[in-house]
């Protein structure tokens, strides 16, 4: 069995590969290949912590395994450590033996951040200029990283709650050589693609924030509850999802669908459009919204070529299980 510890993971895997992973696993998913096992998540009475499992099946990629964790939040304050945790088992689909256990924490950002890349390569339109960042916490500052290289992006405007965080994402901005404007929410009208990544649970982005045309990655709703954006601005939208049950359920589509203002039917998965089997976007003006709940099939494949870039790069600490 192989281990790949959380400090090596940042040297071996980058935003290129953690596109191309999550890419291929969202297409295998839509081409049937690939699901998602139902997903545990428990309040387990101690520390206040909320643990749980995603797992999942790829035959196209041959990857079977879970990623257990989830959040404690006296962490960082009792015990130094970030409150997110989690770690990503691996197993032969083969024989049940198990492959790897691999660190999640630095996965799950990056797989979430290639999420939403995924959504603007193929949904955004070619002429994007204007990105919008609603968020400006852990998550928002790869979602950004890994947005800015799919357009040629001229500016970055940002919003969040707590107006002190904004430097996180404006330091992003100017690495990359661009201009960065605090903006409230109705000058979001200027951008062109949008990403919210709160933990929010009540909408901050309204319709008559976002003009036609623009394509909006919701990446922060997660759970029954949370909630960034209106249900009226879902309705206007053309909407894609990583897993349509998801979406329904615990997405950012919840309370839409919930309110009858959209079907389970009119969500499509973004793996459909990867495939071809989708147009997706259909004109200049069309308002499109990528619903990213987070699925454990994405952990998984990060995960996966993590273990094959460490064994070629002789890292890999190798254990007899
Ligand atoms: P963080 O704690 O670092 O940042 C939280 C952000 O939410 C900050 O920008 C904060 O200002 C903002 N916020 C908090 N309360 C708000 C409110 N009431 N209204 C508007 N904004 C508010 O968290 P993070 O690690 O950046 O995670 C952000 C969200 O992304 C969380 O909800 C997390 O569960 C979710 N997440 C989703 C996925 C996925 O795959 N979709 C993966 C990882 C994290």
């Amino acid at each position: 069995m192989i281990i790949v510890p959380e400090r090596e993971i940042g040297a071996l895997m980058g935003r290129k590969e953690s596109y191309q992973a999550v890419e291929r696993v969202f297409a295998a998913m839509a081409a049937g290949d690939a699901y998602n096992f139902p997903v545990v998540r428990e309040a387990i009475g101690h520390a206040d912590a909320l643990y749980g499992f995603k797992g999942g099946f790829d035959r196209a990629g041959m990857t079977l395994g879970l990623k257990a964790g989830g959040y404690w939040p006296n962490n960082l304050e009792a015990h130094g450590l970030i409150n997110h945790q989690s770690t990503v088992f691996l197993f032969e689909p083969d024989t049940g033996r198990a492959r790897a256990v691999v660190g999640g924490n630095l996965l799950t950002a990056l797989r979430t951040a290639a999420a939403s890349s995924v959504s603007i390569n193929h949904l955004a339109r070619k002429d994007a200029k204007v990105i919008g960042m609603v968020g400006a916490g852990h998550q928002a500052t790869f979602q950004l990283r890994a947005a800015l290289e799919q357009r040629g992006f001229g500016k970055v405007i940002g919003w969040n709650l707590h107006r002190e965080m904004l430097p996180n994402i404006e330091k992003v901005a100017t690495e990359a050589g661009l201009p960065f404007e605090a903006v409230d929410l109705p000058g979001m009208v200027e951008a062109d693609v949008i990403i919210t990544i709160t933990s929010s649970f009540e909408p901050s982005l309204m319709s008559e924030h976002v003009s036609d045309g623009t394509h909006i990655a919701c990446m922060g709703t997660d759970t029954i509850g949370k909630q960034e954006v209106a249900t009226d601005l879902i309705a206007r939208a053309s909407v894609f999802t990583d897993e349509v049950a998801q979406a329904v359920t615990l997405g950012e589509s919840q309370h839409a669908v919930a309110a009858g203002l959209k079907s389970e039917a009119d969500i499509r998965q973004i793996g459909e459009v990867i495939n071809g089997t989708h147009p997706g976007r259909a004109s200049d003006n069309e308002v499109t919204l990528f619903d990213g709940t987070g699925v454990g099939l994405q952990d998984l494949a990060v995960a996966s070529a993590v273990v094959d870039l460490a064994v070629q790069q002789g890292i890999a600490i190798e254990v007899d299980f």
